[in-house]
């Protein structure tokens, strides 16, 4: 089985409406602009990571198929405003490796 050619296309019914990625972008005071993640975000498993002041970075695991993502968070103070994004993205076997060792889980 050749990983590289399995991952970033998948049927899976959990983590297939994820696709490759998805982000979320939420500005206070602003929530017409808000962008949520997929539902399907809620069902993954949290392997390892942080969250902290608005910032973060975790590695998530879906159960369904083994397929990693990695999310982070990220936060903005800006004048009129701040700003929050989520990002969420496929990793091969080989990303989810290092992101694992760097988040030391
Ligand atoms: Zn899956």
């Amino acid at each position: 089985m050749d990983d590289a050619m399995k991952r970033r296309d998948t049927a899976c019914a959990v983590c297939g409406p994820i696709g490759t990625g998805a982000s979320a972008f939420e500005k206070g005071g602003w929530p017409e602009q808000t962008v949520l993640l997929p539902a399907a975000v809620g069902a993954l498993e949290t392997i390892c990571g942080w969250e902290s002041g608005g910032r973060g970075e975790k590695l998530l695991r879906c159960a369904a198929c083994g397929d990693h993502f990695q999310w982070t968070l990220s936060y903005e103070y800006l004048v009129g405003g701040t700003e929050d994004e989520t990002t969420l993205a496929r990793l091969s076997e080989l990303e989810a490796d290092r992101l694992r060792v760097r988040l030391g889980g």
